[in-house]
């Protein structure tokens, strides 16, 4: 099993954001002056697009203000100086029956996917959306820390995670998504008996897609194995190489009836439900240019140079310091950000590996449109993008670029063709936004799924 360090220093100073989702910002239940114990919730929900945030240590609020985080904006956050003696919260395990229940636990406990939705909403998208199948993604992470004692202990738990996730959502159907290269993961739910069936690993492969497998198994909880999929917006397309359901244009899983989950928020309610533990710790993969690369189980709120330092401190004059990988990442401008719910890597890079070069004009290679894994021609939508064409990116559906870095890091002239991609995206959400409400003309407007 992959092994994890655990950090063991409190820093001297710990930052807490009081958003760590996409989403509204929560309101501080602390003012300054204030003890928080362990486990304490310091943000309560200001809307249903919200997740409560907890204290991950004992400590005094010295302040609550902006201050940076590893996404690039500033986000109200509460500022804590630990305290010598840590005291915690008495942690309850939560018994729910009921889907609600639930549903309010997640919400209570701040659990978020690591692509920042807030994990009650992923299950309970809201009117109009019924969620029929569950999946956990376990094709992008690492093993997790966790109390367990086996590979299998550890797989049980998700097992059970799922079901419960299931619940409530009310979804008749679950899968958890393996990577076929990852012998670990494989070897731990093959052949797992869970509720009396024996699970056995199955290749998606053709047209055999989970639907195939729960008839095949005769069971409504599948393990099953792909290959892995870069990118952090690759919901659709996960969803449609495992359901074999479409995701319509400019709408989300949800539409389709189907739910992602990550392995660590299936975790984290599992802690929540059999151990009342809040979303407070998290496991970060430090790697590149630091004397003791390692992945490691921080608490959420420290600082990235707090995390650096417990894996050795810089090796040599750093260069470049990213949060969640190198290519996709991004770039952090201090090491004092702190490590949130959504930070899953540090990756640090020396000077010479920085890219200073200025980019070239592109030369009609279509290396990029040979990578893109979403058939988008990156070449032409990054010089769309350049020009502020925005509503011809709009047209060649920029927003289903799925932002896995593949064009950006095979063009030879080295565009940023990735960054003008975001550019893009930001520039056409915003334009939207600025759009003041119009009176309706009753037309039937909208894409197929019956979102508007
Ligand atoms: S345009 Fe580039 S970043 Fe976007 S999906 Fe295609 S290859 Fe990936
Ligand atoms: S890879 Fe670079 S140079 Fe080649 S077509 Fe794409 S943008 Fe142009």
């Amino acid at each position: 099993m992959a092994e994890i360090s655990i950090m063991k220093n409190i820093p001297e100073k710990v930052i807490i954001p009081l958003k760590q989702h996409n989403g509204t910002v929560c309101e501080p239940l602390v003012s300054k002056g204030d003890i928080v114990k362990v486990g304490q919730k310091i943000g309560e929900c200001t809307s249903d697009i919200c997740a409560a945030v907890h204290s991950s240590i004992c400590g005094e609020v010295i302040s609550i203000e902006d201050f940076p985080t590893p996404s690039g904006t500033k986000v109200m956050s509460v500022i804590l100086k630990p305290t010598e003696v840590a005291e915690c919260v008495d942690f309850t395990p939560r018994d729910a029956t009921k889907e609600e229940e639930l549903i309010s636990i997640i919400k209570d406990a701040g659990i978020v996917e690591n692509y920042g939705t807030p994990t009650h909403l992923v299950l309970r998208p809201g009117d109009g959306f019924n969620i029929d199948i569950v999946l956990i993604n376990a094709t992008a992470s690492e093993w997790i820390w966790g109390d367990y004692k086996s590979p299998r202990d550890y797989a049980l738990q998700i097992l059970e995670s799922l079901k419960l996730l299931m619940k409530a959502s009310n979804a008749s159907n679950g899968a958890i998504v393996l990577r076929n290269d990852n012998s670990e993961f494989i070897s731990a739910f093959d052949g797992l008996v869970f509720d009396g069936k024996r699970l056995n690993v199955a290749p998606l492969v053709g047209k055999r897609r989970a639907s195939y497998y729960f008839k095949d198994q005769q069971s409504d909880i599948v393990i099953l194995s792909q290959d892995r999929i870069y990118g952090q917006n690759i919901l659709n397309l996960f969803t449609y190489n495992v359901t074999g359901r479409h995701v319509p244009f400019n709408c989300n899983p949800a539409s389709v009836g189907v739910a992602i989950c990550s392995v660590q928020s299936a975790k984290a309610f599992y802690d929540v439900v059999h151990n009342g533990k809040p979303y407070i710790e998290t496991v970060v993969s430090v790697s590149g240019k630091v004397n003791n690369p390692q992945k490691i189980l921080v608490k959420i709120g420290t600082p990235f140079k707090d995390v650096i330092e417990a894996c050795g401190g810089y090796k040599g004059e750093p260069g470049k310091l990213i949060a969640n990988g190198a290519i996709t990442g991004v770039a952090q401008y201090v090491d004092e950000v702190p490590v949130t719910k959504t930070t899953f890597s540090i990756t640090v890079q020396d000077k010479s590996e920085v890219l200073r070069d200025e980019p070239l004009p592109c030369v009609h290679c279509a290396r990029c449109v040979d990578v893109c894994p979403v058939n988008l021609i990156p070449a032409r939508l990054a010089t769309l993008a350049d020009q502020g064409r925005f509503d011809e990116c709009n047209q060649m559906y920029v927003n289903n670029c799925i932002e896995c870095g593949r064009c950006a890091a095979s063009c030879p002239s080295k565009i940023p063709i990735l960054q003008l991609i975001r550019y893009a995206k930001v520039a056409i959400k915003k334009a939207y936004e600025d759009v003041p409400p119009k009176e309706s003309s009753n037309l039937k407007l909208g894409c197929s799924c019956g979102s508007v």
